[in-house]
């Protein structure tokens, strides 16, 4: 055990019991940072050259497969991935100055992106030990203290540290796999939902699933679409600040809606995926949606 970093093979191999896919290595050759590597980055110093070899481990045989496939680095870029130590030999030697500049300098773009978020992740715990260790929230708004906190608007509405944490790591877990999906080229981002609305419906809300960011955030679901009317239904809930995967969709019920409302939530991120709203059916199913497979392989929704 211990710290490991993965690489994201160029191709997938297959278990030879199972048959299962593998997509990924983990080495521990680098400084390992449990970082994630696509070839084309930056894992190590610019004068470093070598083959790295590695263990295929079947996640569904949860052991290893006998097989191996080699990470070739030059000049400290992952080169490539290849099933051979002489195809790995091959891709040594093929990037050129002006490509490896190239590279370096995506890597130093990155590492800057990384400090940012670092810096922000700081300043986010402090405002929160400021906000429940100074017990800001039970001061009068009016006070100078917590006035400064409302700009921020973090915390408000959010009864403990303990939420406010959970908050912001589901946040945080939700952007970093929509970044994954984009460094994998990925365009289309499948949804689907499992409640059974009619169209126009007035008072609404459904969870909705994308497999991709429930399984590599353990989550049960990933968002939801909520109108206020449904929301007002709720005591409890009614005036609570709402975490940023609960979105509000004003309209009366319509698939398209849903479609729309995720999309302009991913655009104000930045991120540019075609939502498509797929049949629960047609997924492979993750979160809360698996559970209830299992437990009932035919039943269709949730209610
Ligand atoms: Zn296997």
């Amino acid at each position: 055990m211990g710290l490991f970093d993965t690489i994201i093979l160029e191709k997938k191999y297959h278990c030879s019991t199972c048959g299962r896919g593998i997509e990924s290595i983990q080495v521990k050759d680098f400084y390992p940072y449990l970082n994630t590597y696509r070839v084309g980055d930056c894992i190590s110093e610019p004068d470093d050259i070598r083959l790295v070899k590695a263990g295929l481990y079947c996640d569904s045989c949860q052991k290893f497969t006998g097989q191996h496939v080699y990470a070739a680095v030059d000049h400290g870029i992952l080169a490539g991935t290849a099933g051979n130590m002489e195809e790995a030999k091959n891709l040594l030697g093929t990037l050129s100055i002006e490509k490896l500049l190239l590279l370096h300098r995506s890597a130093n773009k990155k590492h800057l992106a990384d400090v940012m978020k670092r810096n922000r992740n700081i300043n986010y715990l402090e405002n929160l030990c400021a906000w429940y260790g100074k017990e800001l929230y039970k001061r009068d708004k009016s006070d100078p203290d917590r006035r400064w906190f409302l700009w921020d608007f973090e915390f408000e509405g959010i009864d403990t540290p303990l939420e406010a944490l959970e908050a912001f790591v589901t946040r945080e877990q939700i952007i970093n796999a929509l970044d994954e999906l984009g460094e994998n080229n990925q365009v289309i981002l499948d949804i689907y939902y499992l409640e059974d609305i009619k169209e126009g419906e007035e008072a609404w809300s459904v969870d909705v699933y994308q497999d991709y960011i429930n399984n590599r955030c353990g989550l049960q679901w990933t968002w939801t679409v909520i109108n206020q009317k449904e929301l007002d239904l709720d005591e409890e809930e009614r005036g609570k600040r709402q975490p940023e995967w609960v979105i509000m969709g004003d309209k009366p019920f319509s698939k398209q809606m849903v479609i729309d409302t995720i999309e302009k939530w991913l655009r104000n991120r930045h991120y540019n995926f075609t939502v498509r709203l797929i049949e629960p059916e047609q997924a492979e199913g993750s979160g809360m949606y698996k559970e209830l497979k299992k437990r009932d392989p035919g039943k269709k929704h949730a209610q």
